[in-house]
């Protein structure tokens, strides 16, 4: 009994007891902030491989971003991430930060479906598929329930099946050979369901966006319900959107 006691004392209290409050450090990057510095505007434009700097404002959309940080490496005085996790949003819009607006990403509360509001608040149940993902932002969904960041306590937990879901969670640019067994399974899961992406490939295609080998279709008849932009994203951007999007 004593030596159980040490064990428990020793480990201390392994969850973080508050999600929606952590200080997270550097090298993290989390939501970006642009400055009003002028700087040359085509080489920033020309740095990003994913085409995610946009001119007339600069805009920086994280909906496109790898979050390497070499636009923040090469023009410091221009960019600079912060660690704000916070940046899920059921709007892909508000992915999008733009020169001197360098406010909290926003969650259009009013835009959550009812059905979504009434049922998923105390208990949610998701279906994950890997449609053609690298195994990165599905270890972090993974590890989104571990005992550190533990969303279970939350009543939010991954099933096996899809028809014991509420919703599904991609990863990954949606490949051609996974269009179809992600359609399947999203048709299985009883209504309401939700549709989530995760990660950068999942929300744009990433540096995939471009290959003949993607098949994103099944995105023009699914209302998105939650972009959870990140490469792969950070557990605490996973649960906090997930909490925004159902408390
Ligand atoms: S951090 Fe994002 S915006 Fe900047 S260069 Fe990398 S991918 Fe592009």
């Amino acid at each position: 009994m004593i030596k159980e006691a040490k064990v428990i004392f020793h480990n201390g209290k392994q969850y973080i007891p508050d999600v929606r409050n952590v200080k997270l450090k550097a090298p993290f990057r989390g939501r970006p902030e642009i400055s009003n510095v002028k700087v040359d505007e085509q080489a920033l434009i020309d740095i990003c491989p994913l085409g995610a700097i946009s001119l007339n404002p600069i805009s920086f959309d994280m909906g496109k971003c790898a979050f390497c940080g070499e636009c923040a490496f090469a023009f410091p005085e221009k960019i600079k991430f912060t660690q704000d996790y916070k940046i899920s949003s059921n709007k892909r819009e508000n992915l999008i930060v733009k020169e001197g607006e360098n406010n909290f990403i926003q969650f259009d509360k009013e835009a959550i479906r009812l059905e979504v509001k009434k049922t998923f608040g105390k208990s949610l149940k998701l279906r994950q598929v890997s449609a053609g993902g690298d195994n990165s932002c599905e270890t972090e969904l993974g590890a989104a329930g571990n005992a550190n960041f533990d969303m279970n306590r939350y009543g939010i937990e991954f099933t096996a099946s899809p028809r014991h879901a509420d919703g599904i969670v991609v990863t990954g640019p949606i490949t051609e050979n996974m269009a179809g067994p992600l359609r399947i399974a999203y048709d299985a899961i009883p209504e309401p369901k939700i549709f989530v992406l995760c990660g950068v490939d999942a929300i744009s295609g990433g540096v995939f966006t471009d290959s003949e080998a993607i098949d994103r279709s099944i995105l023009k008849d699914i209302k998105v319900d939650l972009f959870i932009p990140g490469n792969p994203s950070h557990p605490l951007t996973i649960v906090n959107g997930l909490l925004d999007l159902t408390r």
